[in-house]
């Protein structure tokens, strides 16, 4: 994949509605376009704009010193979020450690942060994160299945699943909140009760507090078209099912979602995950704490 070197001019954006997922009041992406690949990614959608998804990797070289020129200045404390249009431990993060880079200028500022990511490359950056849990930090894994076979499928250039609850429960054993992201959920590959047992069975095992599910897949434009590709390579005949089935639906729902909720909402309490996470309460900042950051 082609790694490009640019300089940008914002990094971090506010989030404008309240995010009941992540409680995030600011979203940051160091990177455009993602490693790992993912045959749903809704990242390539056209409305994204990322041109070259599959093949380039746009790398932000300045983000770290704007995001550190920028955070004095912010007047509210609130949950940094990292991980929405690309993985932020992605391969390339090994070389160029934005990521860990941004984390520790966050520690520096107190502000609280939430990471999503698919990789145990987070494990780097944990002395960081725990010191970013004095105000909070949290980190949540996104899983879709539970076998690690299927998951090269359809995570080709991610780490394996079992990794990534490895991680988990280091991250756990330091008092970090963790816990999954258990979406999207394919339909007639992955919405099926033994695979969203079996993910709750290894969030329990592996110290996860919270699990965020939502049944079903989105798609659109460029991002159905590379699916449906990718259907065609490794499961033969379902891009016709998917076709009959949701034709040019948004949501493709999984098959008996209410189903599969229910059981997730009996398992989960069977071991006491919670199905949403925790938040950070943001906060303002008083102007003279604010200048005194400054100097
Ligand atoms: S890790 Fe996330 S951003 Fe990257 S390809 Fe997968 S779904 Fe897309």
């Amino acid at each position: 994949m082609m790694i490009t070197e640019t300089h940008t001019k914002g990094i971090l954006n506010p989030v404008k509605q309240p995010d009941d997922w992540f409680g995030l009041k600011y979203n940051m992406n160091l990177y455009r376009g993602c490693q790992h690949r993912c045959i749903y990614c809704d990242s390539r959608s056209e409305c994204y704009q990322i041109e070259n998804f599959d093949s380039e990797v746009i790398v932000k070289i300045n983000a770290v010193d704007l995001l550190a020129d920028s955070l004095p200045r912010k007047r509210i404390r609130g949950t940094i979020g990292t991980g929405s249009m690309n993985d932020p431990y992605m391969p390339v993060e090994k070389q160029y450690n934005l990521t860990g880079g941004a984390l520790q200028v966050i520690a520096k500022n107190q502000f609280p942060v939430h990471v999503l990511t698919k990789s145990d490359l987070v494990l780097k950056d944990l002395d960081t994160l725990v010191e970013i849990n004095k105000t909070f930090a949290a980190v949540s894994f996104t899983v879709t299945t539970a076998d690690d076979d299927l998951g090269k499928k359809l995570e080709p250039g991610a780490p394996k699943v079992s990794r990534r609850f490895q991680a988990m429960a280091q991250i756990a054993g330091r008092g970090i909140y963790t816990g999954v992201l258990l979406m999207p959920l394919l339909p007639m590959i992955e919405d099926n009760s033994e695979n969203v047992g079996a993910i709750i069975q290894m969030a329990a095992d592996h110290g996860a507090s919270y699990l965020l599910p939502s049944f079903g897949l989105t798609m659109r434009d460029r991002q159905r078209e590379y699916l449906y590709q990718q259907l065609d390579q490794h499961f033969p005949g379902l891009s016709t099912q998917y076709r009959q089935k949701f034709g040019l639906r948004y949501f493709a729902p999984a098959d008996d979602a209410q189903k599969l909720y229910d059981l997730t909402r009996e398992v989960c309490d069977k071991f006491g995950i919670n199905l949403s996470m925790p938040k950070f309460t943001p906060e303002k900042i008083s102007s003279k704490a604010s200048q005194m950051k400054l100097f």
